[in-house]
């Protein structure tokens, strides 16, 4: 039987595409650079037929990605066709998990939500919010982004500083292994506590150990008082240090992100919309840097955070700080758009690194040469969480394929002493570089791990570890 017929027989035939124009959609990541042709996209619509799907492609040797949302950055679920280092074996299946999108309502512990891996964070987050709750994680992506999605990568986002990143909010979590067994894993509850950390192994595999079906994600209270500041200042280096004074400091941060003043222009000229206006120096907004800080807890946080600012702000700043919803929804609009605005400039190099709060301003001048040196017309645009040192640096110059922008900006993060993966993961993007400065026993074990979870090495070939280890 041909494989587009065994799969009709377990998904139904109008959910196996293996015609081109409807194929398209899945074929190509958010930001355009990766992609290339799928044999076939399948959608499931149950766990059951998850496990069927994987019954009919196990052993066949065709390369398996799973996808959620395709929002993730690092080319990880979509075909490699020609981009990056990794080139395909062979047109790969994408099986698309966003038909499980269903939200438990059975739930009887606000605490909690339990959802299939194809729920939007948003879905979740206004689940959570009708039970007085809140997810502990937010990003640009949330109307889009799975859970299944969200777990593969290890997602951080705005809100990482307070919460941390999926690892620390899923409860529990379910999966497919290619052997066909079922995996139901608990956080710190299976077999009494003891053992191997099986569920754990798959946060952050990015679709390369198992294939994610549904998971149960922690909630947290909500803040009682919400205040959001936006700083301008002259320079990176007295952002750096305002960083470093508030997060020594009594505040309570939900969310720290530093953007340029270029950045902040350039959302402004392509969505359309007015520079900030801030009280103190008359700083040209287009110019210096801004911080956008967000703090969240009991009433007194506006009180508090205005004061802290007082306290360690220096000459040279002009601020803002607000507690209304209206109010500080117009300071988030430039961080919300920032991608957006540099998917109109062109199809970007995104490159996602971590880098010592110390060594940032060192990053940036180094970064920023190193790609003026290869592409002196290049675009390069550099914000992110840096209260937890997560950098985005996008370059828009050279040929998408082109990965010698790749080599220049992840170099420059390691000779400062950061790490070429920061929160959108590894992928294809980055797996090379990854396996390079990566801890040689520690690579080999979990190729070891991947080759005993997946003998065929079928799910997601290329991605976090390169398919040297097929
Ligand atoms: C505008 C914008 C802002 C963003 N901001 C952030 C941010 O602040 N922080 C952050 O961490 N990320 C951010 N991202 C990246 C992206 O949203 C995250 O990586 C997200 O977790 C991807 O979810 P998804 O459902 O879209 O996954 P996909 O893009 O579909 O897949 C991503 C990876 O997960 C695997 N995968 C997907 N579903 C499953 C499953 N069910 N089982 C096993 N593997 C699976 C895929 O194979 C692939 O390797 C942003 C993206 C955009 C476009």
């Amino acid at each position: 039987m041909q494989l587009e017929e065994a799969l009709a027989r377990v998904v139904g035939a109008e959910h196996v595409l293996a015609d081109p124009d409807r194929r398209a959609g899945y074929e190509r990541d958010w930001t355009g650079r990766f992609g290339g042709p799928a044999r076939l996209v399948v959608r499931p619509r149950s766990v059951s037929e998850v496990g069927g799907v994987i019954e009919v492609l196990a052993g066949t040797g065709i390369p398996v990605i799973a996808q959620g949302g395709n929002t993730g950055l690092v080319g990880g679920g979509v075909p490699r066709g020609t981009a990056g280092r990794s080139s395909e074996r062979e047109p790969p299946a994408i099986l698309s998990l966003a038909r499980l999108c269903a939200i438990s309502e059975k739930e009887s512990d606000p605490s909690a939500v339990t959802a299939g891996a194809g729920a939007t964070l948003e879905s979740l987050q206004a689940h959570a919010g009708r039970t007085g709750m809140q997810i502990g994680l937010d990003l640009a992506a949330r109307s889009r982004a799975t859970l299944g999605g969200l777990l593969a990568t290890n997602a951080g986002g705005t809100q990482a500083v307070r919460y941390g990143t999926m690892r620390d909010q899923v409860l529990r979590l379910e999966a497919w292994l290619m052997s066909g067994e079922r995996i139901s894993w608990e956080s710190g509850g299976q077999m009494e506590g003891h053992g191997y950390d099986l569920g754990g192994l798959l946060v952050g595999s990015e679709g390369t150990l198992g294939i994610i079906t549904g998971a149960t994600v922690r909630t947290v209270v909500p803040p009682r008082e919400r205040a959001t500041a936006l700083v301008h200042l002259p320079d990176l280096p007295s952002i750096v240090s305002l960083v470093g004074e508030l997060m020594a400091s009594a505040v309570v941060l939900d969310a720290v992100e530093w953007m340029s003043g270029s950045g902040v222009a350039m959302v402004c000229e392509k969505i359309g919309i007015g520079l900030p206006e801030l009280d103190g120096d008359r700083l040209d907004p287009g110019a210096g840097e801004y911080l956008l800080v967000e703090s969240a807890g009991e009433p007194g946080t506006f009180r508090a955070l205005g004061l802290a600012l007082e306290r360690v702000l220096t000459a040279g700043a002009a601020v803002g700080v607000a507690s209304t919803t209206e109010a500080r929804r117009r300071m988030w609009i430039y961080r919300d758009h920032l991608s957006e605005a540099i998917q109109r400039v062109g199809v970007p190099h995104k490159l996602d690194v971590r880098v010592p709060l110390g060594a940032l301003a060192e990053f940036v001048d180094m970064a920023e040469d190193a790609v003026q040196a290869i592409a002196s017309h290049a675009f390069l645009q550099v914000f992110g969480h840096i209260g937890v040192g997560d950098l985005h640096v996008n370059v828009v110059s050279r040929e998408p394929s082109d990965m010698v922008v790749d080599d220049a900006v992840l170099g420059a993060a390691v000779a400062c002493g950061g790490r070429v993966a920061g929160e959108h993961g590894v992928g294809v993007a980055k797996a090379e570089w990854f396996e390079r400065t990566g801890d040689e026993a520690l690579l080999s074990a979990w190729r070891r791990v991947k080759r005993a979870l997946d003998p065929g090495w079928q799910l997601n070939p290329g991605v976090l570890l390169s398919a040297k280890g097929a």
